[in-house]
């Protein structure tokens, strides 16, 4: 593949730009990435308010599949990346026919469904929860009662958490299909989990990868609230078994571009437990986010290297960090109904904190507002000061 590189002139003579599907919070750290690398940024994002549309070089608002803003996209960028994998997949395979697309549109598709991305965890070797299609009537009732107490997911369009219910026993699975509307789902047997982590790895066109140190994640409600790097639970060898699935699934997938394979480690019985893949993303992940300031290269320089062809030298962590989401939850905890800043002076004031927010107009609870990265040279004392962080905005300690 031949390199876009940053500021050669693209199609209308002006330095090259690149472009992304979608315009949330990891749509504009992938644009404020670009832009520092020098390339100009169109985001295309029906929302005018979005968060990386807002910082952008260009804002195409169209819905993601209209051939007129696909049309822009196609005319305007070098290359096109995506920042979340329900873009629909034939958007991205018409922008294939006329630029370069990474993720692929077929290595998207595998994404954006619970049980092609399980189906292809195992063609890699790569162990997953034991689980069931449940998309018929005849699903429920023959369904394998060793996958309770369960999980039952929608196969599609869940995150965060949603669209997710627990199933306790065979006889509560009808119900609970009932209560997701009866969607195509994936009935997981629930695990012991002892801890999650994520492993991201970014591939280039020829095949060559590289990726971060694995992150340690901890969710509440489903939700991402903590994730420590390195790892304080996960083995070297745990480490270096999801590093090495993640690149075996992309190799797998003939992926370019950044993608996070989240794993849990099972309780087995044994001392260390055991890994299992859950899910994946082909984009950069949540659990990332510290690689912007813990690292040479964040995930987001890497995405805008893969999709432009350029080099893929090794990332290193340079500071131990420990990355808080910020919900919007953060912005009800005062006395009052209405949504207040939270005290951002209170935290900034330690050392090391480096501060994130979205731009989002409104704060809502459970709203991804922002996240903050603590840094410091090593582990024990970004744990510390997180701790410390944690505590002056009211959010429990991890
Ligand atoms: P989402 O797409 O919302 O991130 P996940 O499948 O990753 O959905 O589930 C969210 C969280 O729920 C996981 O990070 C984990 O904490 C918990 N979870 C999901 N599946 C299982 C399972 N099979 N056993 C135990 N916990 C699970
Ligand atoms: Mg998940």
């Amino acid at each position: 593949m031949q390199p876009c590189l940053p500021g050669a002139a693209g199609p209308d003579g002006a330095p090259a730009m690149l472009g992304v599907m979608g315009g949330g919070q990891l749509a504009r750290m992938f644009v404020h990435a670009a832009q520092a690398l020098g390339y100009r940024t169109a985001v295309l994002d029906p929302d005018p308010g979005s968060p990386a549309g807002l910082v952008s070089h260009l804002h195409v608002r169209s819905a993601y599949d209209d051939p007129a803003g696909l049309a822009q996209m196609a005319q305007q960028c070098v290359a096109v990346s995506t920042e979340f994998e329900n873009v629909p997949a034939p958007a991205l395979a018409w922008l294939a026919t006329r630029r370069p697309v990474a993720p692929r549109a077929e290595a998207v598709a595998i994404c954006q469904q619970r049980l092609a991305e399980k189906a292809q965890f195992l063609a890699c070797g790569v162990p997953c929860a034991p689980h069931a299609a449940i998309a018929r009537e005849a699903d429920v009732a023959g369904v394998d009662a060793a996958l309770f107490p369960g999980i039952l997911k929608s196969a599609q369009l869940g995150y965060d958490g949603k669209g997710q219910v627990g199933v306790a026993a065979p006889a509560d699975l009808a119900a609970a299909w009932q209560s997701l509307q009866r969607v195509p789902c994936v009935l997981e047997k629930r695990l012991p989990l002892r801890h999650e982590l994520s492993a991201i790895v970014a591939r280039a066109a020829d095949g060559q990868w590289v990726s971060l140190p694995v992150q340690q994640n901890l969710h509440r409600d489903g939700i991402l609230a903590v994730t420590q790097v390195p790892a304080p639970d996960i083995t070297p060898a745990q480490a270096a078994q999801a590093l090495d699935g993640a690149a075996r699934i992309a190799a797998a997938m003939d992926y370019v571009g950044v993608l996070c394979v989240e794993f849990f480690v099972v309780d087995d019985g044994s001392r260390d437990g055991s890994l299992v893949a859950n899910e994946m993303a082909p984009r950069p992940h949540n659990s990332g986010h510290y690689s912007i300031d813990a690292c040479d290269v964040s995930q987001f320089e890497l995405q805008a290297r893969c999709m432009a062809g350029l080099p893929l030298p090794p990332p290193r962590q340079h500071s131990a960090a420990v990355m808080l989401n910020l919900l919007g939850d953060l912005w009800f905890a005062g006395a009052g109904a209405a949504a207040a800043t939270p005290a951002w002076d209170r935290v900034l004031s330690l050392p090391g904190v480096h501060l994130h927010l979205y731009g989002k107009a409104e704060a809502r609870r459970g709203r991804k507002m922002g996240h903050l990265t603590v840094t410091a040279a090593d582990a024990a004392t970004a744990r510390d000061t997180a701790l410390q962080a944690a505590s002056r905005l009211g959010q429990p300690a991890f």
